[in-house]
């Protein structure tokens, strides 16, 4: 209850007065989406807008592109310049979002793919020259595929680029005991993903390859900074 409040208080005094007003938009029209639950917080927006400028970032990916909030906040924090190799199975999500993000002007960074992320990034990986080549990735697609994407975005992102994880908290269900309630069911999807985060947030805090920061931002986003 406390959190809930405390993060009310950041959205109405912080994040909501000074939200692009295509931003807006789009968390309105996707508001009332059966599946808006799925959308990044704005004050995770906040966030990754800092976080791009910071970091100067030219050349992101994200895995995950749902109606395009993430996305599109990322599109306005690049330079005019800048690219966004954008992945979802489902291009009907990415089409509700498509007409505000083109209204402002941002469209031409993104290089939008329709199809599971796995065959695009083991094609990318394939080619040396695309090693090293992202400033920042942002994954937030099927849970139970993270490990696999790491395993990839790993080779792909720079040395001191970041590769954001979301949902690593997975709705506070984290933790719940791990012996509590396996999954009931194959579309137990809640604790399917809830055991997917577990491993991965396991396998990170010991990957030697990364530096990394666990934010209780949104529903949990995990930053890794490249080391080598
Ligand atoms: N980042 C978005 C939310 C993404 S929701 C935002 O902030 O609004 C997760 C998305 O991952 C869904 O749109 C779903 O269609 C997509 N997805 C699920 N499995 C996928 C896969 N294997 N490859 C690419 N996208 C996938
Ligand atoms: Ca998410």
């Amino acid at each position: 209850m406390v959190c809930y409040l405390i993060t009310q208080y950041i959205l109405n005094t912080s994040v909501y007065p000074r939200e692009p007003h295509p931003l807006k938009e789009l968390r309105h029209l996707t508001e009332n989406h059966p599946r808006s639950y799925m959308a990044i917080s704005a004050d995770e927006g906040q966030l990754l807008n800092m976080l791009l400028k910071l970091m100067n970032a030219k050349n992101t990916m994200e895995i995950g592109v749902y109606t395009g909030y993430s996305l599109l906040t990322t599109a306005l924090a690049l330079p005019d310049d800048g690219k966004i190799l954008a992945m979802d199975i489902n291009r009907e999500y990415y089409d509700i979002g498509f007409p505000i993000i083109e209204k402002a002007g941002v469209a031409h960074k993104i290089d939008f793919r329709e199809g599971p992320a796995l065959p695009v990034l083991d094609q990318l990986v394939s080619d040396e020259k695309n090693h090293g080549s992202f400033d920042f990735i942002f994954v937030d697609a099927d849970k139970n595929n993270y490990l696999n994407y790491h395993k990839r975005v790993i080779e792909l992102v720079k040395v001191g680029g970041v590769i954001g994880y979301d949902n690593t908290l997975w709705y506070g269900t984290v933790v719940e005991s791990p012996n509590d309630e396996p999954p009931s069911s194959d579309d137990d999807i809640i604790r399917i993903f809830r055991d997917a985060v577990r491993e991965l947030n396991k396998m990170l805090v010991v990957d030697k390859r990364i530096e990394i920061c666990q934010l209780p931002v949104g529903d949990g986003i995990t930053l890794c900074r490249r080391l080598a």
